[in-house]
C-alpha cells in the first residue's frame, strides 16, 4: 500500500483532503491524525473490519481496546448505555481536550473496537484538524495512539510514518502536538469514578469537579500483582531500543553517577544519552546530552518526552540515563510514561545505588 502524505495547518483544516480521508475511513481504511495529545491512528469505530485492521497495523494485541472519538457531545448517545451525571459535569469542564471517560457501551459499538469489553472509552478531542476529520468520517473514530505497539507514542508526523509507512492509507502531518502524553482516563462505570491512566487533566482538576475522585491501585504500585483496570496499560509500552535506567533523588549524586556510567560505556564503545532538563544540560558529559525543557515549565518535559526518547534511537544510543521528574500537576502522567519506558529500572545514587555497568 501507498500511504499518502498531507500536510496541514490546525488553524484552516484543508476541507479537500479532510473530504478524502473521510472518505478512506467510511470505507474501511486507515488515516493517522493530530490530536492535541499524541498522534492517532483512526479507524471507523463502529466497522469490526476497521478495528481489525487497526490492531494489525500497530501490531497491537487484540485485548487492549481502543478510544472511540467523537466531534459533537449529542453523538454519544448513540455509543453508549447510559450518561452518568457525573460524565455531564467532566464534559462540560474538560471536553473537547485530553480526557477520556469510559462508559457502558451501546449495541452500535462492536466487540473489537472494546477488546471484547462490555464498556466503552469515548473522547471528544479539541484539535481542529481531528474535528473536521471525525465529522467527515460518520462521527466515530476509533484510535489508539499512531506508532507500532510498544514504541513511544508519535507527537509529530516524522514518527507515525516511521512506524506505519505502507501499513495505512493517510497520514496527516498537522505538526508537532501541544501536550505530547495520552489522554487521561477516567472510569464512570462503577460506582466512584476512578483514574485508569494519568495525564494533563490531573487528579486535583477532577476533584474540583467531582469530589473524590480514586486512582487505580496498579499506577500507584505496579508491581502489586493485580490486572490494571485498564487493559492497555499492562504491556510494556513506549520502550526505545537502547536501556534505560531513571536516577532518583540528590541532583549532584544523580550527576556524578551519570557522568561515571557515561565514561564507562564510552571507554566499552558503547554510546550514552542523557535526558535532562534546562537547569544540569551543562553538567553532563555524554555522547547525546538532551534537555526535555525547564522544570518551570512542565507541559514543555511532557510535549519533549517521547519525541527525545525516539531521537535517542535515531542516534543509535545503546544506554540511556533520564532525571526524574515527579511532583507538579504533571509529574505523576510523565513518570508514568517514563517507568514504563524504562521497564521500571531505577538506581538512587544518594542510597548508595550504582547503575549497572
Ligand atoms: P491508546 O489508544 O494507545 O492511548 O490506548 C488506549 C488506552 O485506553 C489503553 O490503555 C486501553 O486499555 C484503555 N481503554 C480503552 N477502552 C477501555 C475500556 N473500555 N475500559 C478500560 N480501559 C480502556
Ligand atoms: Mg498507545
Amino acid at each position: 500500500m501507498i500511504t499518502e502524505y498531507a500536510v496541514m495547518n490546525e488553524a484552516s483544516p484543508d476541507p479537500e483532503v479532510i473530504g478524502r480521508a473521510g472518505r478512506i475511513i467510511k470505507e474501511g481504511g486507515l488515516v493517522a491524525f493530530p490530536t492535541e495529545t499524541v498522534y492517532g491512528l483512526g479507524g471507523d469505530a463502529l466497522n469490526p473490519e476497521s478495528s481489525r485492521r487497526i490492531y494489525a497495523a500497530k501490531g497491537r494485541p487484540s485485548d487492549n481496546p481502543l478510544i472511540v472519538h467523537v466531534c459533537r457531545l449529542e453523538d454519544i448517545e448513540l455509543i453508549v448505555s447510559e450518561i452518568p451525571p457525573q460524565a455531564q459535569k467532566l464534559a462540560e469542564a474538560f471536553w473537547p481536550g485530553p480526557l477520556t471517560m469510559i462508559f457502558k457501551k451501546s449495541d452500535l459499538v462492536p466487540k473489537e473496537t472494546t477488546g471484547g469489553l462490555d464498556t466503552v472509552a469515548v473522547r471528544f478531542p479539541s484539535n481542529r484538524i481531528a474535528q473536521a476529520l471525525i465529522d467527515a468520517a460518520g462521527g466515530f473514530i476509533a484510535a489508539p495512539s499512531a506508532n507500532r505497539s510498544g514504541r513511544p507514542s508519535p507527537t509529530v508526523a516524522k514518527y507515525c510514518r516511521e512506524d506505519l509507512d505502507g501499513r495505512v492509507e493517510m497520514i496527516i502531518d498537522g505538526g508537532e502536538v501541544g501536550i505530547g502524553l495520552e489522554s487521561t482516563i477516567i472510569d464512570l462505570t462503577e460506582g466512584s469514578p476512578i483514574i485508569l491512566r494519568p495525564g494533563y487533566i490531573g487528579r486535583k482538576m477532577l476533584e474540583e469537579v467531582l469530589g473524590k475522585v480514586e486512582v487505580d491501585a496498579t499506577l500507584i504500585t505496579p508491581d502489586s500483582g493485580i490486572a490494571p483496570k485498564a487493559p492497555g496499560m499492562k504491556y510494556r509500552h513506549y520502550a526505545p531500543r537502547g536501556e534505560l535506567v531513571i536516577l532518583e533523588g540528590e541532583s549532584d549524586k544523580v550527576i556524578e553517577e551519570i557522568n561515571k556510567a557515561a565514561a564507562f560505556n564510552a571507554e566499552h564503545g558503547m554510546k550514552t544519552g542523557v535526558l535532562c532538563t534546562d537547569e544540569t544540560k551543562d553538567l553532563y558529559r555524554a555522547d547525546s546530552v538532551k534537555s526535555a525543557g525547564t522544570r518551570s515549565d512542565e507541559l514543555s518535559i511532557a510535549r519533549a518526552l517521547f519525541r527525545i526518547l525516539r531521537e535517542f534511537d535515531d542516534e543509535q544510543i545503546d544506554r540511556i540515563y533520564a532525571e526524574s521528574f515527579s511532583g507538579g500537576n504533571l509529574g505523576q502522567a510523565i513518570m508514568n510514561r517514563l517507568m514504563k519506558a524504562a521497564g521500571h529500572r531505577t538506581v538512587r545514587p544518594g542510597d548508595g545505588e550504582k547503575l549497572p555497568l
